[in-house]
Formats: C-alpha cells, structure tokens, sequence
C-alpha cells in the first residue's frame, strides 16, 4: 500500500533534516562556560535586540533570518534551520508565516524546546496586510491578516520587553535578578524615549507617511500619524494600480516616503517623481529597533521643521 502522505511534506523535510543536524559530526568546541548557557533561538533579527538586553551575557542567542530577508515570504535554509536544533527556547513574532513552519519543524526534532510568541496583550492592526491571496488557504496560520511589524513601535517593544523576559526567566530562574534589573532599564529607557518621540511628533499628528510595504503600521498607530501604503503586497504593481495609489497619495499630501532596500523595485522611482518626494530608506527588520524607528521619527520631524521655516519664509 502506498505510505500516506504527510499533511505537509515541508515540514516532515525540515524535521528530518533537523534531527540529523542534531548527530554529533562535525561539533564544534566552544568555550565551556558558553556552552553551559542557556541557547536561545529567535526568528528575525528585531527579536534579538530584546535577548541582547534583557539576556546580556547569561545566555547565547542565534537568529534565523537575517536581517536582508522578506520575513513575510523568508524559507529558512538547512543551516538557519541547525540554529534552534538545540535551543531551549525559541522567540517568535507569533504573526509570521514562517514561524510555524519552523516551530513545526523543531518540536517534533527538539520536542524540550519552549516556543514564546511576543505578540502578547499587543493590539493588533489588522486590514494592512493581506495574505489571503496566494491562492492556497492557511486554516491554521496564527498570523492571519495581522500586520505582523509589531516591532516597529516603541510601546509594542516594552510589552515584548516584558514577554522576553518572563521566557528567560523560565529557561534561567537563577538568573532572575540580573535579568528583572536590566529589563527595569530597558523599560524606563524605551518609555523615555516614547515620550520624546511623541514630543518630537506631535505637530505631525494626522498627517500622511508614504510606505512602499506597510511596514511602520504600529509606529503610525503610536504618534497619530496615517500610512499610506504604495507597493503591492509582495509584488510588482500594474501600472494602474500604482497610478490610482499615487492619485490617492497626491491628494494627501504626505510628508514622508519611507523606502526598505530589500524590496527592490524601480517603482520606488515612479513614487518619487509623482509626489517629488525622495525616499528616504528605512531597515524595519535590523536588529537595533532603536535606529530603525528613530530614523523614521528624525525624517518625519524634519519635514515638519522644513514645512514651518518654508511657512515662516512666505510670510
Ligand atoms: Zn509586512
């Protein structure tokens, strides 16, 4: 009789491969007192910020796509795969297509493994993104139509602050006193620099960002501002499609046009030429959600300071 099936070969491929990455050929000799650590696996380079800092130096922390990948459409490889077949812990958004595949993947190869998802208490925007279009359906995808860069806002980042630690406490209960001390830091300084952002903001509320992928959905959310998404989920736009959006963008007069490298695309230079506004590159998915989301900030800041010199000058 012919063997059934598995539900879903990919992940039946990956746990193989897994547990033979899981053999001893090939070890490589690390430092002991390294190797006593706990290891800790998280799925895009964001979520290792939080390990950074909460984790310092009491644990090991690998990342599985790198910061240069699409997370929404990312195929882990082999090696990437490796990376969380002997963690005690896995990080994840909770909202990302791969995320599953992956967790899949490692329980049944590293069924010890605890997999945290970060999405928490965090309210999520729905309505951004729509991953109901490949033609197949996902009936078990947790992440839905939810915009999955929870990363991208500085109050999202306390309450992931918070679920970091709580999973690092449970992996590393001796540890819990260095870990609560620099979470305690880690809050005071991201809710300081909430506020300063918001300050900083607070003339621009109600206005228009241009985005080519919705990518700053929570940061807009956060400072009251309004994203207008250009690209086409994950595709080229049709000339008319993108010509209605920049109909659309025009009307709103946006202050901003925010561009991610990885999405490669010569309509960037379309969006440029009809709005006249240059893009300005942004790395949403860099490990430092800090320098990502103070960018952003710095552009919108100073267009709204270039706007009242221009308005102070014509008067
Ligand atoms: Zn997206």
């Amino acid at each position: 009789m012919t063997a059934r099936i598995p539900q879903c070969p990919t992940i039946a491929f990956l746990a193989a491969i897994l547990a033979s990455g899981c053999s001893g050929n090939g070890k490589q000799a690390e430092p002991a007192n390294k190797e006593e650590l706990p290891r800790v696996v998280v799925t895009i380079p964001p979520l290792k910020y939080f390990v950074d800092r909460i984790g310092g130096d009491r644990v090991t922390v690998e990342c599985l796509a790198p910061a240069s990948a699409d997370p929404e459409t990312f195929e882990p490889s082999m090696a990437q795969l490796r990376k969380a077949s002997n963690a005690e812990l896995m990080l994840t958004t909770g909202l990302l297509p791969f995320e599953e595949k992956v967790a899949e993947a490692i329980s049944s190869s590293n069924p010890g493994i605890r997999i945290t998802p970060l999405n928490g208490s965090i309210k999520l925007i729905e309505g951004t993104h729509d991953h109901g279009d490949d033609g197949h359906s996902h009936p078990h995808e947790p992440h839905g139509n939810y915009d999955p860069h929870i990363w991208t806002s500085l109050r999202n980042a306390r309450t992931m602050a918070r679920g970091t630690y709580e999973a690092l406490l449970a992996a590393s209960p001796a540890d819990s006193l260095y870990f609560k001390s620099r979470l305690d830091s880690l809050d005071h300084h991201l809710d300081s620099l909430d506020m300063a952002t918001s300050i900083r903001l607070a003339p621009t509320k109600g206005r228009t960002i241009l985005v080519w992928h919705p990518s700053l959905s929570y940061f807009a959310r956060d400072y009251g501002l309004h994203q207008l998404a250009i690209g086409n989920e994950h595709k080229e736009s049709s000339i008319t499609g993108l010509k209605e959006r920049l109909d659309l963008a025009r009307h709103e007069k946006p202050m901003v046009f925010f561009y991610q490298r990885e999405y490669d695309s010569r309509q960037a230079e379309t969006v440029t030429d009809a709005t006249g506004l240059h893009p300005v590159t942004i790395a949403p998915l860099s490990e430092n959600i800090e320098e990502a989301i103070n960018k952003a900030a710095d552009a919108i800041a100073g267009t709204a300071d270039n706007d009242n010199n221009n308005d102070t000058t014509q008067k």
